[in-house]
């Protein structure tokens, strides 16, 4: 499943990135999600292990610190307490994988939980690498949180394997996800796949087709919702590299709006939506974000504010009958294009990155080999 050209590439990037900011060791975002109150509290660890290793080709989830833990368990219980209960929707999660054991130490992740339990909240949240899932460390959550909903986000990105070797870099299979969804759900915890739009390397076209596959799949093989996350261009990530070459451009929010109209009556509530637009207050943060045009933007960010709210079909009705310009572009752009040969396209993509990157042939070679 290893992608040696694009973790060398990846990692190449990581080692020149910059570190997060170390006086923002907690970050706490508000949102009105499924008609309630949504709190997310972020905190920094040393950050992704697989990222470290050179990681998914569009993620810069943050290059963290080292950093004290009773600190962070001091400022998460500082956020709790300045907000308002009950919350709908608690998220607690790290810069990478809450149960990954050198990223979160077991006792450490037992303390935050334990601060989970003392708090009035319906549902609590928390994300992870599927390779992380075991039922042990399942089961100890479950013991220390009682009284609460419990679900577990896992980073799904594609369906394809394809995708998530030539693609994404996920260090990932479909069935390792498989396996992670049915140990949670074993243990009474509910599961929610994270699913990509605007993966690199694939047409406009394409990039459609494969978030919608993905949702089908991931609906069909148990999970109890799908959020999917439309790719912003961060720096520090090969996506940004792939930009600057002109090898990448954001998808159109239409495309989104399509994901939304195929789903089925009965599926909507199952199909939830996530950064749509550009949450942070820090401008560095982003390069470029997923849109559509100014004219219609306010509108059609507020119609998805409010599918994120009530996911209700009459929303996704009136964003099929906004009319706009860029609208008619978008279906027009997508009928005429000419869906591109996926292999040749990642071949050339694979030849440039491995000169600029400086990657040997037999590298370049052994990955041209797989497509
Ligand atoms: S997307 Fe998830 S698994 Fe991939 S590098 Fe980012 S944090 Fe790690
Ligand atoms: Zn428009």
């Amino acid at each position: 499943m290893k992608n040696r050209l694009l973790k060398e590439a990846t990692h190449k990037i990581y080692e020149q990135r910059k570190h997060l900011d170390i006086n923002e060791k907690v970050y706490c975002r508000h949102e009105r999600v499924d008609g309630g109150e949504f709190v997310e509290i972020w905190f920094m660890t040393g950050g992704c292990n697989h990222d470290k290793d050179g990681g998914c080709t569009m993620c810069n989830y943050g290059k963290g610190h080292m950093v004290d833990e009773n600190e962070i368990l001091y400022l998460i219980e500082k956020e709790l307490i300045k907000l308002t209960p009950p919350l709908k929707q608690l998220v607690i999660s790290p810069t990478g994988s809450m149960f990954d054991d050198t990223e979160v130490s077991p006792d450490f992740r037992n303390k935050i939980f334990g601060l989970v339990e003392k708090y009035n909240c319906e549902k609590f949240i928390t994300e992870t690498r599927a390779d992380t899932i075991t039922k042990d460390k399942l089961r100890r959550m479950k013991d220390i949180i009682q009284d609460k909903v419990i679900a577990v986000e896992l980073g799904l990105e594609s369906s394809s394997e394809f995708v998530l070797k030539n693609c994404v870099n996920k260090n990932m299979m479909p069935e390792e996800f498989i396996r992670a969804v049915n140990v949670i759900k074993e243990e009474g915890i509910l599961v929610t796949a994270n699913v990509s739009l605007g993966v690199p390397f694939l047409d406009e076209k394409r990039q459609l087709e494969d978030a919608k596959k993905t949702v089908r799949w991931a609906l069909d093989i148990g999970v109890n919702t799908v959020v999917v996350f439309p790719l912003h261009i961060k720096p520090g990530t090969l996506l940004s590299y792939l930009y600057k070459e002109n090898l990448y451009d954001c998808v159109s929010l239409w495309s989104l709006v399509e994901i939304l109209k195929d789903v089925d009556e009965t599926e909507r509530s199952k199909v939830q939506i996530s950064w749509y637009k550009n949450y942070y207050n820090n401008e560095g943060k982003i390069i470029k974000s997923p849109t559509t045009c100014e004219l219609c933007r306010p509108k059609v960010i507020d119609l998805l504010d409010r599918y994120k709210d009530e996911c209700n079909t009459v929303v996704v009705k009136e964003l099929g009958r906004l009319e706009c310009g860029c609208k008619k572009d978008y279906f027009h752009r997508m009928q005429v294009l000419e869906t591109k040969d996926t292999k040749n396209h990642l071949l050339n993509c694979y030849t440039i990155i491995a000169k600029d990157f400086n990657i040997d042939h037999e590298i370049l070679n052994e990955a041209i080999k797989e497509l």
